[in-house]
């Protein structure tokens, strides 16, 4: 039996994806996978002036980037079409009209001009609270030929409530509703009329988006009411704050999912990160797609914002990039090597042994591209705070040393290097440190990098020597 389990992710396309949308979009996501329901996306475009196709664009990208693959909306269609709701104003226009035909919305014919005036009067007669719309038009029987809005006529008394499957029971006392506005005069629906005629007409059971929308849900359950409908179970997730607890913002750090794509973070570390924040099982903190897939509840979400955690997005990642194999992280480093000018053979046993040896200091998959830059190049790019710092005149002979010892190791591999370097320190008396240094600046141009001998298996006997040998002619020359 198909399950009845129908979500949707109901962003307004005014700008990139930010994280804490796409975490919405996976919890729902989730939630339909783990059911084997329908997961809508609908793109709320009512606002024309803000609505952009590259804003669309942007987000379909960052779903598909993410995975998380839509069973019905924009490209792929579906029997509750169209998805944009730029493109349903025809059911905008007839579920107004029945809601004006059973009393429970009117035309609002008030000019700005009135309402304004009307603002004016009440701040200036000293009343306390808000200005709200004083009810002109709700009784008036006429119809003027002039431009108007659709009203709500909102009940005066009473209590507005639901079992939030975050939350808890939530209530509103109906008085705190105003008439507010539901179609323009131009005809387009303001936010929670088009989102409740869609929710109803694409039979979404299930309403789960970011707690700012706390406040939209009591006006949007009395709709629900006034249509006779019965309306979808809500689930209200709390913010991603930024680590001071203000609102995350590009102030605090890289808001937008496309961005995190480009600084080379993986897909499922992106998810992984996103949906533990606020969402926990047990004190589990990797999970699989699969896993999160089948572990999600609606139980593990808390009530409290979660706080966005830079160190902690990047350790998700690392745990998620070291869990795959070589060729296939080198795949998917490729256009990354790409743009830093290198060609990558994924099949190349040199360049895999490399990425497998890159592979436990890197979080992302440019740290893998920058850790393999002094392999990939000719000549490494020296670091020059350790060249002066360990590429003394007084090291070359050392240097040289070191690649008379290891000239005939066979084979040329970490093991036996390492054996045989060690086994000559001890001879001579010297220190493994006042060799490897030099050795490493001279081998990466940097102070630090993975295993000395790994290094030198990368690289094999011949690139060795010869940058032995280089940095040792460079050190000579410091004399000079
Ligand atoms: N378009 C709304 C937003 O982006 C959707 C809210 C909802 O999910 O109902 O915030």
């Amino acid at each position: 039996m198909e399950s009845s389990v129908r979500v949707r992710f109901a962003p307004s396309p005014t700008g990139y994806l930010h994280i804490g949308g796409a975490r919405t979009a996976l919890y729902n996501w989730l939630w339909a996978r783990k059911h084997g329901g329908t997961f809508v996306l609908r793109l709320e475009d009512t606002d024309r002036e803000r609505s952009t196709p590259q804003s669309v664009e942007a987000i379909l990208q960052s779903m598909r980037w993410l995975g998380l693959d839509w069973d019905e909306g924009p490209e792929v269609g579906g029997p509750h079409g169209p998805y944009r709701q730029s493109e349903r104003e025809e059911l905008y226009r007839e579920h107004a009209e029945r809601l004006i035909a059973s009393g429970h919305a009117y035309r609002c014919y008030c000019t700005r001009e009135e309402l304004d005036a009307a603002r004016r009067a009440f701040e200036a007669s000293g009343q306390k609270g808000a200005f709200r719309y004083p009810g002109t038009c709700r009784h008036r029987s006429d119809q003027p030929d002039r431009p108007f809005v659709v009203r709500l006529a909102a009940p005066e008394h009473g209590r507005v409530g639901w079992d939030d499957l975050v939350r808890g029971r939530v209530e509103y006392p109906a008085e705190e509703i105003q008439d507010v506005v539901l179609v323009r005069a131009d005809g387009t629906p303001l936010y929670n009329f088009g989102c409740v005629v869609d929710d109803l007409t694409m039979g979404i059971t299930l309403v789960a988006r970011g707690d700012d929308h706390l406040i939209n849900t009591p006006i949007q359950l009395l709709l629900y009411e006034a249509l006779g409908a019965e309306p979808p179970r809500f689930a209200h997730l709390p913010m991603i704050l930024a680590p001071s607890g203000e609102k995350l913002s590009k102030r605090h750090a890289a808001v937008s999912v496309l961005e995190y794509r480009d600084m080379g973070y993986l897909p499922e570390g992106v998810l992984n990160y996103l949906a533990r924040i606020g969402w926990s099982y047990g004190d589990q903190e990797i999970f699989t797609v699969e896993q999160l897939v089948e572990k999600f509840d609606w139980s593990g979400v808390g009530r409290a914002s979660g706080r966005y955690d830079a160190k902690k997005f990047r350790h998700v990642n690392a745990q998620h990039l070291r869990a795959l194999p070589a060729d296939e992280l080198l795949r998917r480093a490729e256009p990354f090597f790409r743009e830093a000018g290198f060609e990558v053979d994924p099949g190349d046993p040199a360049m895999l042994r490399m990425v497998e040896l890159l592979k436990p200091r890197a979080e992302t998959l440019r740290d893998l591209v920058d850790g393999a830059d002094y392999v990939l190049r000719e000549t490494p790019v020296f670091d020059e705070a350790a060249v002066a710092k360990f590429l003394k005149p007084d090291r070359a002979p050392l240097l040289r040393d070191l690649a008379t010892m290891i000239r005939d190791v066979e084979p040329f591999e970490a093991a036996p290097l390492e054996e045989r370097v060690r086994g000559w320190v001890e001879e001579e008396g010297l220190s493994l440190g006042k060799v490897a240094q030099p050795a490493r600046v001279a081998l990466t141009g940097r102070s630090r990098s993975p295993g000395l001998f790994d290094v030198m298996e990368v690289l094999g006997r011949e690139r060795t020597l010869e940058r032995l040998e280089a940095a040792a002619r460079r050190a000579e020359l410091r004399e000079a």
